[in-house]
């Protein structure tokens, strides 16, 4: 496939055509289709923003249905139909059975669009400008978000300094027996440990760039326990795990929870169009009119689909009963890979459909079992600190005969690129110590 034109015309920072480097024409559910009609089981999905897979038929009957009709397309932030009709649908099918009391505020379309909004609710009715941040945490790349998030590859693009952040230890940062909830009490209660007053604590319930990293639903309640404490607003920054991926809809409801503001996006049109939200407990709406805006906050396409999304899926257990069943199926394959080759520092984390694979032994190895997978027709990342995870993220509606065909692909590939960086492990020997 020609790819010369990407070369030539477009900027050095492009990222993922690198890993996938073939012209991607048509995707349906599960299956991307590039210009030669070749077939890729898609384990990326958008980075969590396809939890319904492409071009979900129920709604995309709606989307054309709307547009047809010509529909309200852009509507800054005015009232429209659709937009009335997602409003409706949040309180019935999101609150209501919750008994929780949101307020919406739809931002600019892209997930850091609602974390900067987040990040200003907080310091505005705090009135501090301090933050505390995770270590590995991902909120996104524009001022405000990249301040809070952690990795250097991103801050160091930034040119200015990042401040008004304090990072703290995630959850088994230090380690099973270190406990960061404790360390950030300590730090919190002395006041010449040099940490500043903080507004608000963001946090993801997994660490979904940061490298699959899973916070137990204890240290969860902790951290919120703690914010009550010292009077910090919590915000959970769902716009990875949310949406159903560990699941239930928000990633936090198994631990009890109740976050001050939480950010949506990736997965909340349900269709792949940009939208984002931020929902905050109702005292915390201090905003006066027009006070942040964005073009772009009406995106009524996005209006439409995610109402369907919500209606589609959520209106009972069934759809989680089912993330759980195929969680539980990702998670035996994958610990049977890990027990074949015991030797390979392999090990599995993740809840829900947010599995990793760790390469603990050699950081290296999770790159090269996620190129062998796509030259076997699978498309999926690694991430992480060294990108020494290997991260599934199948749509949550892939059906079970892709879903194990994709296992299939990972297990052959982890296998070969054992073999070839000489690592015999069990699995390879019984078949004669070739690599297969
Ligand atoms: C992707 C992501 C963001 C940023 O969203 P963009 O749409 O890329 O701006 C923020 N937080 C988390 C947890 C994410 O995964």
């Amino acid at each position: 496939m020609d790819l010369k034109i990407f070369d030539r015309m477009e900027s050095e920072v492009r990222g993922y055509i690198r890993s996938f480097p073939v012209i991607f024409n048509q995707a349906r559910g599960s299956v991307l289709i590039d210009e030669n009609r070749n077939e890729y089981i898609d384990f990326f999905s958008g980075a969590g923003t396809l939890n319904y897979g492409h071009n979900n038929p129920v709604f995309k009957e709606k989307l054309v249905e709307y547009v047809e009709s010509d529909g309200v397309v852009h509507g800054l932030d005015m009232a429209t139909s659709a937009k009335k009709q997602f409003l409706e649908t949040v309180e019935r099918v999101l609150l209501k059975p919750r008994n929780w009391q949101y307020t919406l505020q739809f931002t600019g379309p892209t997930g850091t669009n609602a974390v900067e909004a987040a990040l200003k609710i907080a310091r505005q009715v705090k009135g501090r400008q301090n933050i505390i941040s995770f270590t590995h945490g991902f909120h996104g790349v524009s001022g405000g978000s990249l301040a809070v998030t952690a990795n250097a590859k991103f801050r160091n693009a930034a040119g200015v300094a990042l401040a008004n952040t304090s990072f703290m230890p995630y959850d088994g940062y230090f380690g099973p027996d270190v406990d960061s909830i404790a360390c950030i009490e300590r730090m919190l209660e002395d006041p010449s440990s040099g940490l500043d007053k903080p507004a608000a604590v963001i946090v993801e319930t997994v660490q979904g760039e940061g490298g699959v990293n899973v916070a137990t639903l204890r240290w969860i309640k902790e951290l919120e326990k703690l914010c009550r404490r010292h009077d910090m607003l919590l915000i959970v920054d769902d716009i990875q795990v949310g949406c159903g991926r560990t699941g239930s809809f928000f990633s936090f409801e198994s631990a009890g929870i109740r976050p001050d503001i939480i950010t949506l996006s990736k997965s909340l049109s349900g269709y792949g169009l940009p939208m984002s939200l931020v929902l905050m407990k109702p005292e915390l709406d201090i905003w006066k009119p027009g006070a942040h805006s964005g073009t772009f906050r009406g995106n009524n396409l996005a209006f439409v689909t995610a109402t369907a999304a919500l209606d589609t899926y959520w209106t009972s257990d069934a759809f989680s009963t089912e993330i759980q069943r195929k969680e539980r199926m990702v998670r035996d394959w994958l610990e049977n890979v890990v027990h074949s080759y015991p030797n390979a520092g392999l090990a599995v984390r993740g809840r829900g459909l947010i599995q990793g694979l760790v390469t603990n032994g050699d950081p290296s190895l999770a790159g090269r079992i996620a190129s062998k997978a796509f030259e076997q027709g699978l498309v999926i990342e690694t991430s992480g600190a060294q990108d020494e995870v290997l991260k599934l993220l199948p749509a949550l509606t892939i059906e079970d005969e892709l879903l194990t065909r994709g296992l299939e692909v990972i297990e052959r590939s982890v296998g070969e690129a054992l073999a070839e960086s000489g690592q015999q492990g069990a699995r390879v020997l019984k078949f004669g110590g070739k690599a297969r």
